[in-house]
């Protein structure tokens, strides 16, 4: 912090200034874009992080492209609504963090492009241009649609240390993250079928 309290020698002030003149007035006007466009997403940020009922995620469009990350009201339902909702079995992997045995969900050897979406709340979570063979037996992505459309938090239960993943809109348990997974990441989302829905789409990424 005291950094930013010193004294700037005049020499770095004089250089400074010269460059400012050199800028031209298309670069200012890209640097005070850029200068906005920040401020505004801190502001989306810090709105977010003050209301609890609000969460910035990505949607995607009719062609299933991913659209840029926008505020949303969290999916908030008492767990009676949940019930009625989801079947048995949605309902306690999904709400009750369960887990459905390996090789028995319904997407665990499904290859159609599409999007997989939450089984609660409709939010695109993953895409099939993501998703890959783990031979574990559960669908496995290496990456969601968007890093904003799932939330995770460190799991302690069933004496392991694992990495729970989440819908970030209504908070669905959707499964785990584990660092071995293919590249680009490294990563493997290792998920329930029970917790999401697939939508075949034509235009949908390859
Ligand atoms: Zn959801």
């Amino acid at each position: 912090m005291s950094n930013s309290l010193k004294i700037l020698p005049w020499g770095t002030f004089v250089r400074s200034t010269a460059i400012l003149r050199r800028i031209s007035g298309g670069t200012l006007k890209l640097i005070v874009f850029l200068a906005s466009l920040t401020w505004g997403l801190e502001t989306l940020a810090a709105t977010t992080n003050m209301n609890p009922k609000v969460v910035i995620v990505c949607f995607v469009n009719d062609h299933g492209e991913i659209l840029p990350a926008a505020q949303t009201n969290k999916v908030v339902k008492p767990d009676a609504e949940w019930r009625k909702l989801l079947t048995p079995e949605q309902y306690q992997i999904a709400r009750g963090k369960g887990t459905e045995r390996a090789f028995c969900g319904i997407f665990h050897d499904h290859k159609k492009p599409g999007l997989y979406s939450c089984i609660c709340c409709d939010l695109p979570l993953f895409s099939a241009s993501a998703k890959f063979d783990s031979g574990t037996g559960w669908p496995s992505f290496f990456a969601p649609v968007a890093k904003e459309n799932v939330v995770s938090h460190t799991d302690n239960s069933f004496g392991m240390r694992r990495v729970e993943i989440l819908c970030a809109r209504c908070d669905a348990h959707l499964g785990h993250v584990f660092d071995d997974g293919p590249k680009p990441t490294g990563l493997r989302y290792c998920l329930n079928s029970a917790s999401m829905v697939f939508k075949e789409k034509k235009s949908a990424q390859k």
